[in-house]
């Protein structure tokens, strides 16, 4: 159903005053009256016109709408309440946007900002004169939606995948999208043509990521208007490791080495990201703090096969619980070091 004009149709002017809509209505009422025009269809169609102006425009509520929305104001109306609707539902459901950790909030945000330029879209076609749908369909690219997704530095390192719960607006099924069905206004969506569905997607995080980083998943953003879809980004955010220190590609990590080894050298094991552990031979006097570089064996650099090194840093870990016999012997070096 295009927007029709009530003024237009009354044949008065949009600021017209009451008492002239009354009377433009009765003067065209007389002329299509069907007693006065029998039997032709053409003046019942326009006295059925000026039947439904009028009784916009006679009452003050729906003529302040009708200026507002165009005649399809009952479908704009549905449509706010029911976007308003989809709001509410999805707060309820993943925390008020700028809750901190729900990682919902980035892509609501997006969301809402297309929404409204939907119902903006929406709101031209059904003023007077546009058509709706060349208000609602007007091909436009889908916005980029972003989703912050948190992983863990063995992820990181190794790359992982995630299942992302999205909300997507689709044509609604039950009128095609036209908001309509035979009976009236969609009881599915409200006249609002589309419904909001929520969407599972398994997405690829690559190794190598870093905090801030952001992998595009191509045409996964917001669907658009029958222009081509937006992108999805993911924004990445490593949670910090107990044990490893990210420091660009390199890893440092502090490896515990027993005094004897220290002092007479000897073999440590180096803790990986795989859960393994790489042996590493040291000199003897080694001194704590030392740091020994494993070349490669950091993180991967995102994008190539290039990779980082650890830094292996030694942590020396002096005796305790003394045996009698130790004792003496840590004595009979002190008289040999007194300092
Ligand atoms: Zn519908």
């Amino acid at each position: 159903m295009a927007g029709k004009d009530y003024y237009g149709i009354l044949g008065i002017p949009r600021n017209a005053p009451d008492k002239d809509v009354k009377a433009a209505y009765r003067k065209m009422a007389r002329k299509y009256h069907p007693d006065v025009n029998p039997g032709n269809k053409g003046a019942e169609a326009r006295f059925k016109e000026i039947n439904e102006a009028f009784e916009v425009l006679s009452d003050a509520d729906k003529r302040k709408k009708f200026d507002q929305y165009g005649s399809d104001y009952e479908n704009a109306e549905a449509y706010a309440r029911a976007r308003q609707q989809a709001q509410q539902q999805a707060q309820q459901q993943y925390g008020s946007p700028g809750r901190g950790g729900a990682p919902y909030t980035t892509y609501e945000t997006s969301d809402m900002g297309d929404l409204n330029e939907v119902f903006e879209s929406l709101l031209k076609g059904f003023g007077t004169g546009g058509t709706r749908a060349g208000g609602r369909r007007a091909p436009r690219r889908g916005q980029d939606i972003e989703h912050q997704v948190e992983v863990t530095l063995e992820e990181a390192y190794n790359g992982t995948r995630r299942v992302m719960e999205l909300q997507a607006e689709q044509a609604c099924a039950a009128c095609q999208g036209q908001g309509r069905t035979k009976n009236g206004v969609c009881q599915q969506c409200r006249g609002a043509g589309r419904v909001i569905k929520p969407r599972r997607l398994e997405v690829k995080i690559p190794a190598g990521v870093k905090d801030g980083s952001k992998v595009r998943v191509a045409g996964e953003g917001e669907q658009g208007m029958g222009g081509t879809p937006g992108d999805l980004y993911l924004v990445i955010k490593v949670a910090p490791h107990p044990l490893f220190k990210r420091e660009g590609d390199d890893l440092l990590v502090d490896v515990p080495v027993s005094l004897v080894a220290a002092v007479l050298g000897g073999e440590v094991q180096v803790p990986t990201l795989k859960g393994n552990k790489l042996a590493l031979r040291i000199p003897a006097e080694t001194q704590n703090g030392k740091v020994f570089k494993l070349a490669r064996q950091g993180m991967p650099h995102l994008g190539d096969t290039s990779r980082g090194d650890m830094l292996a840093r030694m942590s020396v870990v002096l005796p305790t619980n003394l045996s009698d016999k130790e004792r003496v012997l840590f004595e009979q070096f002190r008289s040999m070091r007194p300092n």
